[in-house]
Order: structure tokens, then sequence, then C-alpha cells
């Protein structure tokens, strides 16, 4: 079968590599509109349950983003001069360029035909393949020429974020509040590499606004953000990777980190051009796949930055594809395997859908939980996922959370001291009785 993946992103480069992998002789080519070995873009975090998965399905590209991973352990909050930390669970970061180039290399590797530096504009573009995987990112060319019969839906955020990189090289999750006349800004960033950290800044429409970024060119926003940030960077700088001395994004407006998108939100007559600020769409569609068409990745769904899940729902997403064509022999069976496909995914994708949405909707309504203690904000910015917070004030919440949580604590104790407990009383006391008796 001939097989043509729209977008160099980790979807399609993985579901590349998998179906290599299982089935050597279909014929498989990734097209990707940048050039080879285009340095883009900042880090991207995962689990230790997705490296888990890599090794299941390919243990050759799993060492290999291993490898070229930082893991980073913890948290702090900075909430204007106040500090809070939580130990929490450890994570991994790796630089999306990082990932990228290993999975473009396996993929080649396997006899997988790349074509980079040029866009494809429609899936008429490809008239041979049996199979075309829209895997080119949450503004996808293909998926919005049939958004329709797709029954496609995106929404967009209420808030303004911009994805920028630093020099401070952090080991652990690091958020920052800063509070300015015209409201909260805020930011969280992580190491992903022995140089580099990402830090994405986000604030609501009226603070972005007000605080000039609406007319300020990218240099000056980011030297704004920079003093906003001060205590964070602690005199490191903030970079969006345009213009930078190794080239690491093009220069020019088209940010190739904003997801393609064609929205950026600033003055365009200014000396530079303007700073990357978007609005984060969220998509949807009612089918994931129309005629010879199947949608992979971001270009299937998002969901908001703010969980970390992206990479790793397009990457779960070519593994589950891949699974399904595995029973695909012939071009008239792809209809039920991407039926397959598309139930699984959209089944698996439920509850971190729903995560996203209250994450998103948790910093749209940041005010509501920045009058509470730093340990009790920093509790509830953990918790932001959870679709009862929204309808609890959040002092009560923090209160009965902590209970709940003592009384897991508990009930855990009793479960495994419990019996240990019980035996040792019981022997205890058959032993005195035993005394009692003999003495
Ligand atoms: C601020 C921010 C922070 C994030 N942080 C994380 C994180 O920490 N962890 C995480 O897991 N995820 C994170 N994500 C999400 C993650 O980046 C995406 O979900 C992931 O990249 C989706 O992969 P993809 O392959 O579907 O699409 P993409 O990575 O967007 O790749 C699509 C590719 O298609 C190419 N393309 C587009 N149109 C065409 C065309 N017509 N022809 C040819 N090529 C085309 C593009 O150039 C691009 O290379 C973050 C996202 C944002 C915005």
């Amino acid at each position: 079968m001939k097989i043509d993946c729209v977008g160099g992103g980790p979807a399609s480069l993985y579901l590349a590599v998998l179906i290599k992998l299982q089935q050597p002789d279909h014929e498989v080519t990734v097209h990707e509109r940048r050039p080879a070995g285009a340095r883009h873009g900042w880090g991207v975090t995962y689990w230790p349950d997705l490296l888990e998965d890599l090794y299941a399905h390919d243990p050759e590209s799993a060492r290999l983003i291993e490898e070229q991973s930082v893991r980073w352990q913890g948290g702090f909050a900075h909430v204007g001069d106040r500090t809070t930390a939580h130990d929490g669970d450890p994570g991994h970061a790796i630089a999306r360029h990082r990932l990228r180039t290993v999975l473009a290399d396996r993929a080649r590797s396997l006899g997988v035909r790349l074509e980079f530096g040029k866009e494809i504009g429609s899936s008429t573009d490809l008239p041979d393949a049996h199979l075309v995987v829209a895997g080119d990112g949450a503004h996808s060319r293909l998926r919005t020429e049939h958004a329709a019969p797709l029954g496609t839906r995106v929404t967009t955020g209420a808030n303004r974020f911009i994805w920028l990189g630093t020099t401070r090289v952090l080991t652990a999750f690091t958020f920052a509040f800063v509070e300015t006349e015209h409201g909260w800004i805020w930011c969280y960033a992580y190491g992903f590499s022995a140089e580099h950290s990402t830090c994405v800044v986000e604030c609501s429409a009226a603070t972005w606004a007000a605080l000039g970024f609406d007319r300020l060119d990218r240099s000056e926003a980011l030297r704004l953000l920079e003093k906003l940030f001060a205590d964070l960077l602690e005199g490191h700088e903030l970079l969006d990777g345009r213009g930078s001395p190794d080239g690491r994004e093009s220069p020019g407006r088209g940010n190739p980190e904003s997801h393609g998108s064609r929205e950026s939100h600033g003055s365009h007559g200014s000396r530079e051009s303007p700073a990357q600020w978007q609005a984060f769409p969220t998509v949807t569609n009612a089918s994931w796949s129309y005629g010879n068409l199947a949608l992979i990745g971001d270009a299937a769904h998002t969901t908001h930055y703010s969980i970390g899940a992206g990479t790793t729902l397009a990457l779960r997403d070519a593994m589950s594809l891949a699974r399904a064509l595995r029973t695909a022999t012939a071009p008239s069976e792809l209809p039920a395997a991407l039926a397959a496909y598309e139930r699984e995914r959209k089944q698996a994708l439920l509850s971190v859908q729903s995560a996203a949405r209250h994450s998103a909707q948790w910093y749209e309504n940041l005010p509501r939980y920045m009058g509470l203690e730093p340990h009790q904000m920093f509790a509830l910015l953990g918790q932001r996922h959870s679709p009862l917070l929204p309808h609890v004030p959040p002092q009560l919440y923090f209160h009965v959370d902590r209970a709940v949580g003592r009384l897991q604590v508990l009930r855990w104790l009793k479960q495994r001291l419990g019996p240990r407990l019980a035996r040792t009383l019981q022997s205890r006391h058959g032993a005195e009785r035993s005394g009692s008796r003999t003495g």
C-alpha cells in the first residue's frame, strides 16, 4: 500500500516508523513543508509511562529519545515575592527538534521517504496514495479542506500566550505569577537540555493589551517580559528563537512552532516583526477520517498546553493507528481499520480533554485563586483539572481536599497496617492467655 503522511511532526514521523517496522513493503512518505534539518522551537515534557510505551513499540527510537531527554523533579511556584515548593513526580523533557531528528533518522533508516520543503495544499496533491494521513498540526490544511464532513470544531481560548525559551536552565517545574497594575501575568518553565528551558507566558487578553503587547515588536516584548520575570530569570535572557545566532528558527513572522497558526496578535507596522502571541485553538472532530484521509495528532484534537500532553497524545495516536492498520492488507480494508483507530483514541482522550478544558479555565479564572495563601494556591493549581473546583469556593475546596487526603492516608494505613496490627495483637493476646494458663 502507498501511505502519504503530511507534516513532519511527532505524529506523522512516529506513524511512519511503526508502519515500516510492521509492514516493510508499504511505501511510506512523509511530507514536511519546512526544510530538512530546520531547528525550531523549544522543549516539551512527558512522563515515564510514555517512555515505557515507546520502548514497547520501538526500543531503538525509545533509547535515543531517552538519551536526548533531561529529567526534572518537583516544582516551585513564585507568587509575587513568596515562594512555595512541592516534591511532585519526576518528569522528562526533550527539545522538539531533537525528538523530530531522532524520529526522522529512524524513519529514513527503515526506508521511509522524507520530502522536505514543500507544502501540501490538498489531499488531491497526492493522487496515488491509498491512505493520506493529515499530521499537519492544529491548523491542518487538509482537515480544513473537509471541515464539514469531518465535523471540525475549533474554539479559541480567552487568554493570550507565547512560547519562549530561556538560557536559565531549571531543574524543577517552575511557575511565576506576577501582579502588574493591569492584572496578573504568569509563566511556567522547565529545563529541556543542558543549555535551555522552555518558558510559556500567559495572561488575560485585557492584561495583554493594557501592558502594550498588542503594539510592541518582538524585541520590546521580550525585554518587557524579562523585566516582569526578572526574579525567575536571574539575569538570563528570554528567547523567541527568531534571529538567534544558531538560527534556531527562521526569521520572519511565521513562528514555525506556533502550530501552523495563521493567527498572530500584534501590530505589523512596527520596526521589527511582532511577537508571536497566540490564543489557544481547541480542535475536535466528529469524525477522524473522510474517504482515504485520516487525522492524527493535533490535526485531530488539541489539548491545552498547560497539561503538557499534546506530543504524548500524538505519539499514542500513531501507536493506535499503526496497530489498526496491521490488519488492513488491502485498501478495501482501510475503512474498518480507521474506524477502529478512531474508536480507540476517542475513548482514550475523554479524560485528557476534560482535564485540558478545566486546566485552561483555571488559568482563565486565575483571579479567583490569587487571594489564597501561596501554598493553598499552589495546591489548587495542582487540582486545576478537577471538574468540581470551578463550582466550589476555593478555600472550602482546599480544606475538603486536604481532609480527604488525610482520610486516604488513614485508610491506606488501616489497609496496610491493620491486618499486621491485628495479627500482632492477636498473637500477644494468645501468648498472654497461654501464659496465664501455665502460670
Ligand atoms: C506552548 C505550548 C507548549 C506545549 N508543551 C507541550 C509539552 O510540554 N508536552 C507535550 O506533550 N506537548 C506540548 N505541546 C503540544 C505539542 O507541541 C503538540 O501537541 C504536538 O507537537 C503535536 O504533534 P503533531 O505531529 O500532531 O503536530 P506538529 O508538531 O504541529 O507538526 C505538524 C507539522 O506539519 C507541518 N505542516 C503543517 N502544514 C503542512 C502542510 N500543508 N504540508 C506539509 N507540512 C505541513 C508543520 O511544519 C509541522 O512540522 C505544547 C504546545 C504549545 C502550543
